[in-house]
């Protein structure tokens, strides 16, 4: 049989079938290439001997928990996971995500949903290896400037205390992906700070005061309950 798509290669590691079926009908047809296991173990075996441009993680998993199989891939690759939890486990995907899982899906979820998470995984790993990547980050009508240090809206300069700034441009960093409190606090106040989550609920509701329409509808700067933010790349 001849594989005609020629896109990224993902591994599904997911125990469900039906779940399966969706994945594999939805990657398919979004070009990508697929590999799938049912367990924990052959996803790692399957890793090793093929290794994966992504890999999409279900965290409820027969023989191994999830958790260590993200330890376990992380011992030896940087490929971007995307990990899949049942509502309600917001626990099992922050341990996940500090684990050094990328992001997450919550089930249901839908195909529109999958293919932006996998674009954004992707596109991170391609700015990775190009360098540092552009210095100028824009969405919407927010536009900040590595380089020059400089935020605008609309065009027009917003200020920003030296914190708010440095809050600002981790998400910048990390564009379209979720970020845990911790890893946020670990790299705006440090490494003794990172159990302080009300500065970081005090920081973030300066930031949107100042970069969004509406504060209580962010757009930007958005919560991703019970985890961390995500600030949107699109
Ligand atoms: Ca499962």
């Amino acid at each position: 049989m001849t594989n005609a798509a020629t896109g990224p290669l993902v591994l599904v590691i997911e125990d469900e079938p039906a779940i399966r079926k969706f994945l594999r009908a939805s990657l398919l047809a979004h070009g990508y290439r697929l590999n799938e296991a049912e367990t924990g173990k052959q996803g790692l075996i399957l890793a090793a001997q093929q290794p994966p441009e992504l890999v999409i993680l279900d965290l409820g998993l027969p023989d191994i928990d999830g958790l260590d199989v993200t330890r376990e891939l992380r011992a030896w690759t940087n490929v971007p996971i995307l990990v899949l939890s049942a509502r309600g486990q917001e626990g099992d995907k922050v341990a996940a995500l500090d684990a050094g899982a990328d992001d997450y899906l919550t089930k249901p979820f839908s195909v529109v949903e999958l293919a932006a998470r996998l674009r954004v995984a992707l596109r991170h790993v391609a700015r990775t290896k190009a360098g540092s990547g552009e210095s100028v980050f824009t969405v919407g009508e927010l536009k900040v400037d590595l380089g020059k240090r400089l935020v605008t809206k609309r065009g027009e300069t917003v200020h920003l205390t030296p914190t708010e700034y440095r809050l600002l441009t981790t998400l910048v960093q990390h564009a379209g992906r979720v970020l845990t409190h911790q890893m946020i606090l670990k790299e705006v106040w440090g490494p003794s700070d990172a159990n302080e989550i009300q500065y970081l609920r005090v920081y973030m509701a300066q930031l949107r005061q100042k970069l969004e329409d509406d504060p209580a509808q962010p757009r930007y700067l958005t919560t991703e309950p019970g985890v961390g933010y995500r600030l949107a790349a699109e």
